[in-house]
């Protein structure tokens, strides 16, 4: 996860280098093209008003020539001659006040100069060669010549406003006096278009100018619309991608979280006791919720109260909490505090320093058998709240796996127990017997083995009723089981005959708690409807290993023949088995020890 982390944010860091390249890259093409249109602006009117200039002049020159030859008296042998009359005279010579022509020349079909507004012109030729290539073949030629001002006659009649100093703009154009496609001659007209050309190149500069501003704002309102909609996508793809990873980190955490679910409940399956449970419990939640510290509690077998079985991540348990005293187990279900605007606190929660907790009562069989409880660990709180469906899953996993346990221990308290008097039973009474006799073995202790049976339990039966024998052998029951402390047991062989094994007694300690048994049964007295059974007594044998036997058939056996003896003697006593060599030899008189009721 961690290198993927890595491996983005180099991957980022390179992609935003590119980005920041890719738009320098477009903002410097930007300023180029803009830079370059302004210059397009200022550079493009001159062609482009001398191109208007020379279409316009050419169309002047048709009527500035029109113009002279109408009012020639006769234009043909005005060309063909140079002989004019007083009246063309006069008429050319203002001719240059009357229009736009500041100077103009006729010439003969040669290339003669036979008339101009300035003299000295006369007689000179023309023998360029657009004279005689395009004039005289009808063309009209045009010419556009820079010129300074002392170049132009009559200046200040034009223009008095004009700079003389700055040079002027002069165009100089041809006209071909034609008849019948034949050239009789030609007139050159000298205009000045320094001011006209200057108006027009500042208006179509104002125009391309006022273009440029519209195609420029377009161009920076498209750019703003393109680069806001290229934004939003880039954001919704960010989204986009940030929704996947999302995802993808989402479904790598409940992956994990089946697979440790899936341990834990292995785990807890294959648990034997309650507290291996509980161990593996603690383990496996600091695992999976790790921002959480937590505890569980069992019901005691009285269910007043709830024992403290585990803790762990930081988390403590107190040895007892009452179920009255948490909202989630007087409630019946889960318990969020911190999730509502109103909590109360849990008794067991207390002291509390506001933090977010859950309470998670714990079923088995749909029995309240405990309760899990998680609290966030500092500055974890939001991390805890998402986890409540984990934490969920986790506390039903530790139910399933108690009822389990609980089963089998129920199970196997039944394989080994009896019913009536809920002692052990024969089995369970040979296996801990042989147990101990191994141990004994190896360390030296002593193991003794005392036979109970209920003296004429057939005649109380016959005289009171299966049901009241059956209350009397569950009080022989408690008594044989109240006198039993840590490794001792109490068993019952079957019918009214019972067992109890002593480890760590002298001989002499055995007979005293057998004597003392044999005192007790004796003051039981139990009631049945209306009345109180009659008292009922019990003979008991005594056989120690290994002196009686070193198996326990033997010492069994032993046991047996000592509470025959005891029965054979009158009953309601106790006898010590014989010594083995004694019992080889029935007709030596036997030795049982008596320790006859008083
Ligand atoms: P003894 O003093 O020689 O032991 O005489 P006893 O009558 O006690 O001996 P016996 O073995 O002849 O009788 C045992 C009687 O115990 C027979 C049966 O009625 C009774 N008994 C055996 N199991 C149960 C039981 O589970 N409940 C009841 N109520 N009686 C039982
Ligand atoms: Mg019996
Ligand atoms: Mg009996």
């Amino acid at each position: 996860m961690e290198i993927r982390e890595r491996g983005t944010k180099t991957t980022e860091y390179k992609a935003s280098a590119a980005q920041r390249l890719k738009w320098a890259g477009a903002a410097i093409f930007l300023v180029g093209l803009v830079v370059a249109a302004g210059w397009g602006v200022y550079t493009l009117p001159t062609p482009i008003v001398d191109g208007m200039l020379e279409a316009d002049i050419r169309k002047q020159s048709e009527m500035w020539k029109r113009r002279v030859l109408m009012h020639m008296e006769d234009a043909e042998i005005t060309f063909q001659t140079g002989i004019m009359g007083a009246h063309d005279q006069e008429f050319l010579e203002l001719m240059p006040e009357a229009s736009d022509v500041y100077r103009f020349k006729l010439f003969h079909a040669d290339g003669t100069v036979f008339w101009s507004t300035r003299p000295s012109d006369i007689g000179s030729v023309n023998t360029n060669p657009y004279f005689a290539t395009n004039v005289t073949n009808g063309e009209i030629y045009y010419k556009h010549e820079k010129k300074p001002a002392s170049e132009i006659d009559d200046l200040v009649l034009h223009s008095a406003q004009l700079d003389t100093s700055m040079p002027h703009h002069v165009a100089e154009i041809y006209t071909p006096v034609m008849r019948n496609s034949s050239f009789l001659g030609a007139i050159e007209f000298y205009t000045d278009i320094t001011e006209l050309r200057e108006i027009f190149i500042m208006r179509v500069r104002v125009l391309l100018g006022v273009l440029y501003g519209v195609a420029l704002t377009a161009m920076v309102i498209v750019s703003l619309v393109i680069y806001r909609s290229n934004r939003r996508q880039l954001n919704s793809l960010r989204t986009r991608s940030q929704y996947e990873r999302d995802l993808m980190d989402e479904q790598l955490r409940l992956a994990r979280e089946v697979r440790l679910l899936g341990e834990l409940n292995e785990w807890l399956q294959s648990s034997r006791s309650l507290d291996e449970l509980f161990d593996m419990v603690a383990r496996f939640m600091t695992h999976i919720l790790p921002d959480a510290e937590g505890s569980v509690y069992v019901y005691s077998n009285s269910r007043d109260v709830l024992d403290g079985s585990a803790s762990w991540n930081g988390g403590a348990h107190k040895d007892h909490i009452h179920p009255d005293g948490c909202w989630g187990l007087r409630r019946g279900r889960t318990y969020e505090y911190g999730a509502t605007e109103v909590d109360f606190v849990c008794e067991h929660a207390e002291p509390h320093d506001g933090r977010a907790y859950f309470c998670f009562p714990i079923l088995a069989h749909g029995e309240t058998v405990g309760l899990m409880h998680l609290r966030a660990q500092h500055g974890c709180e939001e991390q805890f709240a998402q986890n409540k469906k984990l934490a969920q899953m986790c506390a039903e996993q530790i139910s399933m796996a108690i009822a389990n346990v609980r089963m089998r221990d129920q199970l196997h308290d039944q394989s080994v127990r009896d019913p009536l008097t809920g002692l052990f039973n024969r089995r369970h009474m040979t296996d801990q017997l042989r147990k101990l006799i191994s141990r004994s073995q190896a360390s030296g202790t002593p193991v003794s083995l005392i036979a109970v049976d209920v003296d004429h339990f057939k005649k109380f039966n016959d005289n009171h009723g299966h049901d009241a024998g059956d209350m009397v052998l569950r009080a022989v029951g408690s008594v044989l089981q109240q006198s039993c402390d840590g490794d001792e047991i109490a068993c019952r062989m079957g019918g009214e005959e019972f067992t109890i094994i002593l480890p760590d007694n002298s001989p002499s300690e055995v007979q005293d708690r057998a004597e003392k048994l044999r005192k007790a049964v004796e003051d039981i007295a139990v009631r049945y409807g209306e009345k109180t059974l009659p008292r009922i007594t019990i003979s008991l044998g005594i056989a120690h290993y290994p002196t009686h036997g070193t198996m326990p058939q033997d010492l069994m056996r032993a046991a047996d023949d000592a509470l025959y003896d005891a029965k054979a003697r009158g009953r309601n006593q106790v006898r010590v088995a014989a010594l083995p060599h004694q019992a080889e030899n029935p007709n030596e008189p036997t030795e049982h020890h008596p320790i006859a009721a008083e």
